[in-house]
């Protein structure tokens, strides 16, 4: 069996002068040209007042078979303070009614705008908690959780192995140190728009590494039918 690789690309946002931002339009070419294939986690937000183009994008991307739009939150509100002065993130410490609203919202969103119905989800700073557990139960269209909890029912693409060493910085050294070739299944998350060329550069010998070890690059929701099959 080769291993399978899930690439979780984070936040994919509106750009007013290219629509998509460039770094991304650079991401999404290299991907097609590699012939591999990576999640792209829309935050949901972006399209409230986005022209059609940008909709039309997200469609054509989603329907495009090397690439998956997934569910990265609504707001993507990150260590925020609540009234008790505790830290928050938008799907750790909120109340279920929220966390179950932005589920809801960005839902909405994609069918409405982009007509795209999301299958997978992955937290604003993978910030999670039983709460978020619960609100994903209410929201049945989604099967697959990046990062999320064992006990949930979703199908959980776990973490085992960073790409970014810290966030935002892929360094290849540090992958190749950590990186078992015999693990069944990694789910490398990365930030494409924090990626100048040599960041990029370093992406590429990650990417030519996987395939020297003739790894299947799997979209998040086909590595869940595959094993639901
Ligand atoms: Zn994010």
């Amino acid at each position: 069996m080769p291993q399978t690789i899930i690439l979780k690309a984070d936040d994919i946002r509106y750009d007013p002068e290219h629509i998509l931002p460039v770094r991304w339009q650079t991401f999404i070419t290299y991907i097609t040209e590699q012939n591999i294939n990576a999640g792209l986690g829309l935050i949901g937000n972006s399209l409230e007042g986005a022209p059609s183009r940008y909709c039309k994008r997200l469609n054509q991307l989603h329907n495009n078979k090397h690439f998956e739009i997934w569910h990265h939150g609504y707001d993507h509100v990150l260590k925020g303070t609540n009234d008790k002065g505790d830290i928050y993130h938008e799907f750790f410490n909120t109340p279920f009614a929220h966390q179950l609203d932005h589920l809801q919202k960005t839902q909405a969103l994609a069918k409405e705008k982009a007509n795209i119905i999301l299958r997978t989800f992955g937290a604003t700073g993978n910030g999670i908690d039983d709460t978020t557990t619960e609100a994903l139960a209410q929201v049945p269209e989604l099967k697959v959780w990046l990062y999320g909890k064992n006990e949930s029912p979703l199908y959980n693409l776990k973490r085992t192995i960073n790409l970014e060493y810290p966030v935002h910085n892929p360094d290849f050294a540090s992958f190749q140190e950590n990186y078992d070739s015999d693990q069944p299944c990694l789910v490398l998350q990365m930030h494409p728009n924090s990626w100048d060329d040599q960041r990029f550069g370093q992406f590429d010998q990650i990417i030519q590494l996987l395939k020297k070890h003739n790894a299947a690059f799997v979209l998040p929701y086909d590595s869940y039918l595959q094993q639901s099959a």
